[in-house]
């Protein structure tokens, strides 16, 4: 038992309902999706394609394409930073927020301010944040973290939400969707006025014009931007797109893959702080390019994964993401783009993180719905020699040494016998199976009946036919 993977384990603990919420909800959003491609593409595939190659051209040249929208950003009016690492993006938030005499902010849905724990820097500091993404605002005031990259809350129920919307003082009891989301609205629109900064990510930029790219389903975004003074944008580097024009590829991608949806509800296109003509808007608009260990990832032979556009896909098709939830990946990104992700940008904490690669049965069914045509499979498999390697902490532990079965499979004779005598497995009892890997796949799944050996005779017959 003790060779059980941890993904396997909080596979195993997660309470029924949950399970089932996860399982549901990723099946349906997996549905939806190959419904609006089917219907409105002749070939879904080419534009995947086509996508995969505008992200990797643009990696390919980052270097140019920062300096284009540093230049573009300033030629609109805005303040350009970079931070190299999470502690510098952080304080550079700070520090804007300082410059400008500003206590409190309103910031919407952004996984980099999650990898990076901006949240709680900045309430270590005196500011007061709040999430403003329904989702994102139900796990701020549980203290919890999202376990989907599109809907962080999929692990909750309506039940649970309504304790703690009675708990924080927002209403008696009432497990009511429509009253849960117009007493979050009733909440937040009065915060949106009080703040003094707003803070957004970005789901793209182009480069050629500087113009920030944010999709939502709520709105919140450009209510963050627009009704303060100041906007901050904090971007991963890897979000730049050449120009405008791919933005038609990307915006028609995103939304369909990630929720079956042609369009995102809301689209904001952001070119700059207010003009001198402009009646409302943020006075001052700070992009903040983060690089967190990206530069590692692009100089490695991974270097795929950050054509990812977080719209969650392979999450949501993934056998093993269904079963086991996104908590199991003890990370901010989970599924299969986190299982790739987390280890690249843990660092030196690329132990802790190595047995992720091995939550995936390789199936590719990641690689055949991502919109930007990332080889997941690929990448897993590099990440797991890596951890070999490496001999990164526990990943290995529990992998059977596969000497005995590559010599099976290279003798045709021996293996020919083996299959003649598989069925015996059919009759040893569990507890007698020797290795304890065997021992805690045994635990957990119920193994088929042995059948081998028929295949040969069928091809044979059908040779001879
Ligand atoms: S890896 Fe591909 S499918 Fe997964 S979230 Fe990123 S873009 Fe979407």
């Amino acid at each position: 038992m003790k060779s059980l993977q941890k993904i396997d384990i909080a596979a195993r603990d997660l309470s029924e309902e949950v399970h089932d919420a996860n399982f549901i909800g990723a099946k349906m959003k997996s549905e939806r999706r190959y419904a609006a491609l089917e219907r409105d593409y002749a070939d879904p595939d080419k534009l995947r394609e086509t996508a995969g190659l505008i992200k990797q051209h643009t990696l390919e040249n980052l270097d140019t394409y920062l300096e284009k929208a540093e230049a573009a950003l300033q030629r609109n009016g805005a303040k350009v930073h970079f931070a190299v690492d999470d502690e510098r993006a952080k304080q550079v938030v700070l520090d804007i927020m300082n410059e400008h005499g500003c206590k409190s902010m309103v910031k919407s849905k952004s996984m980099l301010t999650e990898e990076i724990h901006l949240l709680d820097f900045l309430e270590k500091n005196g500011k007061e944040v709040v999430e403003t993404d329904l989702g994102e605002f139900i796990l701020q005031i549980d203290h919890d973290h999202p376990s989907h990259i599109v809907t962080p809350i999929v692990h909750k129920n309506r039940r649970g939400i309504a304790k703690s919307f009675e708990r924080e003082g927002l209403g008696d009891y009432n497990d009511d969707p429509e009253t849960i989301t117009r007493r979050a609205r009733k909440f937040l629109r009065q915060k949106y006025l009080d703040a003094d900064v707003g803070l957004t990510g970005a789901n793209f930029v182009s480069a050629e014009s500087g113009r920030i790219a944010l999709v939502t389903n709520e709105g919140n975004a450009r209510f963050c931007m627009a009704a303060n003074k100041v906007h901050i944008a904090i971007v991963g580097i890897e979000k730049l797109v050449p120009s405008d024009r791919e933005l038609g590829v990307f915006l028609n991608l995103i939304g369909r893959s990630g929720t079956g949806q042609q369009l995102t509800v809301y689209n904001q296109f952001i070119g700059g702080p207010k003009s001198a003509g402009q009646p409302h808007g943020p006075e001052h608009m700070h992009v903040i390019f983060v690089d967190n260990r990206r530069s590692e990832v692009l100089a490695s032979d991974c270097r795929e994964i950050l054509r990812c556009i977080r719209c969650g896909a392979c999450l949501n098709v993934c056998p093993v993401y269904r079963q086991s939830g996104g908590h199991a990946y003890r990370s901010v990104y989970p599924g299969p783009v986190g299982a790739v992700l987390s280890p690249l940008l843990a660092g030196n904490r690329f132990p802790e993180l190595a047995d992720l690669p091995k939550a995936s049965s390789l199936c590719g069914a990641c690689n055949e719905v991502c919109p930007v045509n990332i080889p997941i499979p690929d990448l897993l498999l590099r990440l797991r020699d890596k951890a070999k390697r490496e001999k990164a902490g526990d990943a290995m532990k529990g992998t059977p040494d596969l000497t005995m079965w590559a010599v099976l499979c290279s003798q045709p004779t021996m293996w020919k016998t083996a299959l003649k005598m598989g069925h015996t497995m059919n009759y040893i009892p569990t507890e007698m199976i020797p290795h304890p890997s065997a021992m805690s796949w045994q635990s957990q799944r119920k193994l088929p009946k042995f059948e081998g050996g028929k295949f040969r005779k069928w091809f044979k017959n059908h040779k001879s036919n």
